[in-house]
């Protein structure tokens, strides 16, 4: 499922009669994945934390991914931190009051060329340092488990312990797990922002009125670059439109997800496929962009072929670098939530791809298509720290399109970061300095 149509009270910035609380330990800016489990494992903890979301819990991203959970081609950066997250899941999913879905289905990239035989020949490295049960199947393997009768592909590489959820079940549960386990959950509440003291954190300033708090967590997705640089901070990020569709029903051939060059697919609770194309995105040039481009440039140039440049949309305006004070209006109010509209020209190039490659796809007929932007960092990779220079600020962005399945380990680790614990896992790889130091 999809978030229902842009109808609730909080789409329309309507927060309800739920008064703000005057003071917390902790503030969380952003109802995503990332978010919610920052609060959900700091409430665990008997810390009072409130969630801010200037529009529904789970408006962007969060609710708009393929909903793949995967170790499988993740950053050895990021490797551990998505073994524990998978550990997380399993914990966490016995005690949602809903079925979100989550499903340990496997992960299989599929390689039709040489170079991404090669690829995904030097991927297996990773996974035996870690040893994980990840396999590279040849073409007579990777031909049955697809039901094909050709030698199309070449190898595949599958985890089977990877695993599925529906995102937007999903985040929404876990967000009331939070609540009842103490956090508080405000929608269409946006913080402008931050309130200091003394060179250190001492609030926030939503449009509601101000929270006291020691603690904030910056967990605002896309949005956390414009919010960064108005409190004087910078952050390279920048947003990607990607564009998704689910199919009817359509026959279960496998309970893996899988990723190829044309179409990946994964199965659906509901009988269908959510399709896409991995690194088809529309890149939006906007001030911005330009500002950070050279430690983009490298991703760039990976995805140029699949990547398409557009000169500044009306849309991305909100976006766009400006200052306010915390008595004016944000950029935060005038969009509730980032809604785009899909590439319908790709998603059916993608449809027509996913019915050649996977024969269970053949009479598939596509029956919602929908966008999301993608929060993306110039090494691919989240923040996941303390800002050194703002004593009781922490970041949790830039997930780069893979934040969903590694989100309960995030908030796990930001949970122990805030708390001032050291974190089990190995972050250095998501240190906010990794952009401003030499
Ligand atoms: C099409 C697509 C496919 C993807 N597929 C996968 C996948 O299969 N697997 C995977 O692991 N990941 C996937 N991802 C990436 C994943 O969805 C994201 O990395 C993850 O959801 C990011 O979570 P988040 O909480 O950081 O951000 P978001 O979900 O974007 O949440 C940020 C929230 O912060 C709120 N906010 C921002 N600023 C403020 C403010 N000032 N005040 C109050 N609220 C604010 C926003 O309204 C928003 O709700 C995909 C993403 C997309 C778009």
């Amino acid at each position: 499922m999809l978030p229902p149509p842009l109808t609730t009270a909080a789409d329309r910035g309507q927060a309800g009669d739920r008064l703000l609380p005057e003071a917390a330990d902790v503030v969380v800016i952003g109802g995503g994945i990332a978010g919610i489990s920052t609060a959900y494992y700091l409430a665990t903890r008997g810390v009072r934390v409130v969630v801010c979301e200037k529009g529904r819990v789970a408006g962007e991203q969060s609710s708009r991914n393929w909903g793949w959970i995967r170790k499988q081609n993740r950053d050895p950066g990021e490797l551990a931190l998505m073994i524990e997250s998978l550990r997380r899941w399993h914990e966490i999913v016995p005690t949602l009051d809903e079925d979100i879905g989550f499903t340990v289905g496997g992960v299989t990239s599929l390689a039709e060329t040489e170079a991404e035989l090669a690829e995904r020949e030097a991927w297996l490295e990773h996974a035996r340092a870690y040893q994980l049960d990840t396999r590279l199947l040849g073409p007579e393997e990777a031909a049955a488990m697809l039901g094909r009768s050709d030698r199309r592909v070449r190898a595949a590489l599958t985890t089977p312990s990877d695993a599925r959820a529906e995102p937007w079940k999903a985040v929404p549960a876990i967000a009331r797990a939070a609540r009842a386990l103490g956090a508080e959950i405000h929608e269409a509440t946006a913080v402008r922002a931050l309130d200091r003291q003394a060179g250190r954190i001492s609030g926030v300033v939503t449009e509601r009125g101000t929270i006291r708090c020691a603690s904030v967590v910056l967990a605002g997705g896309v949005w956390s670059r414009a919010f960064l640089e108005n409190a004087g901070l910078a952050l390279p990020q920048l947003g990607v439109k990607s564009s998704v569709l689910r199919t009817t029903a359509a026959p279960r051939f496998s309970e893996s997800a899988f990723g190829a060059k044309g179409a990946s697919i994964r199965p659906r609770a509901d009988g269908g496929y959510t399709i896409a194309r991995s690194g088809a995105a529309t890149f939006d040039i906007i001030p911005a962009a330009f500002r950070h481009l050279g430690a983009f440039t490298p991703i760039l140039r990976r995805n140029w072929r699949i990547m398409r440049l557009r000169f500044g949309k009306p849309f991305f305006d909100a976006l766009q670098s400006r200052r306010w004070q915390p008595d004016q209006a944000s950029p935060f109010e005038a969009i509730r939530v980032l809604h785009p509209d899909p590439d319908t020209h790709l998603l059916d190039d993608v449809l027509r791809a996913a019915r050649d490659l996977y024969p269970a796809l053949a009479e598939a007929k596509a029956a919602q298509q929908w966008a999301g932007i993608i929060d993306v960092t110039p090494d691919e990779l989240p923040v996941l720290d303390a800002v050194a220079t703002l004593p009781g600020l922490f970041l949790a962005t830039g997930f780069s399109g893979h934040g969903f399945g590694i989100g309960p380990g995030a908030g796990h680790a930001m949970a122990e970061i805030v708390t001032g614990r050291r974190p089990a896992i190995d972050l250095s790889a998501l240190r906010y300095a990794r952009f401003s130091s030499p």
